[in-house]
Order: C-alpha cells, then sequence, then structure tokens
C-alpha cells in the first residue's frame, strides 16, 4: 500500500514550531528506523508544505534514499524502496500528521474541533 508520511512534527522533531522556517531539529524518536521498515513493505513519501528539495536533503543527511524532483505532474506514487518528497497531497491508503483529526463524519468532526454538532 501507499503510505503518506507528514515531516515536521512526525519525522522532523519541531520542537520549537516554524521557527524560522528552517530545518533546525533532530529526528522524533524513531522515525528514521520506522521509515525504513516501512519502506521494506510499503510505498512511502513524505508529504510537507515545505520545499521539497529542502527536506530531501536532511533526509539524505540522515540516510534515507530518496526521490528528488520529477513529481511534477505525478498523480501517485508506488515505489518501494525510496521516499518520493513532495508538497503534492497524492493518493495514499493512510496519512500519518500529527495534526490531523480523523474524519468519520461532520458531526463528530464538529464535535472534537469543540463546536457543536450538526
Ligand atoms: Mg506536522
Amino acid at each position: 500500500m501507499t503510505i503518506a508520511v507528514d515531516f515536521d512534527g512526525v519525522i522532523h522533531a519541531y520542537s520549537k514550531g516554524w521557527h524560522d522556517g528552517s530545518i533546525y531539529d533532530g529526528p522524533v524518536p524513531g522515525a528514521i528506523d520506522a521509515l525504513r521498515l516501512l519502506m521494506d513493505t510499503d510505498a512511502v513519501f513524505i508529504h510537507t508544505t515545505r520545499d521539497a528539495g529542502q527536506v530531501a536533503t536532511w533526509l539524505l543527511n540522515h540516510g534515507l534514499p530518496v526521490r528528488v524532483g520529477g513529481d511534477e505532474g505525478r498523480v501517485f506514487w508506488n515505489e518501494r524502496g525510496s521516499l518520493l518528497v513532495t508538497n503534492r497531497k497524492l493518493p495514499a491508503r493512510v496519512y500519518i500528521d500529527d495534526r490531523a483529526l480523523h474524519f468519520q463524519n461532520w458531526d463528530q468532526a464538529l464535535l472534537e474541533l469543540g463546536r457543536r454538532g450538526i
């Protein structure tokens, strides 16, 4: 299957938030090993709002095989063994994100956001 992984807060520790826009922190504990494990069996891509080249460089420096560039016009990712970095939301079976709300229906989503249900 294809798995999308958020970068900030999931791979990059991001302890100071956006800060100055640089990638200043180390990895979240276990992140690099977890990505390697998932890449053995599944197609994994990094979904980020950052510049993809900046994120790819950081991942390469942490020993991960990264696919850089060439994702213009790409509509899916199904390659094992290398990470695609993209700021496009490609289809995935699951999105791993530290700020996600797991949508089931609008009543539940609004309640989790502290609003009254519909
Ligand atoms: Mg995040």
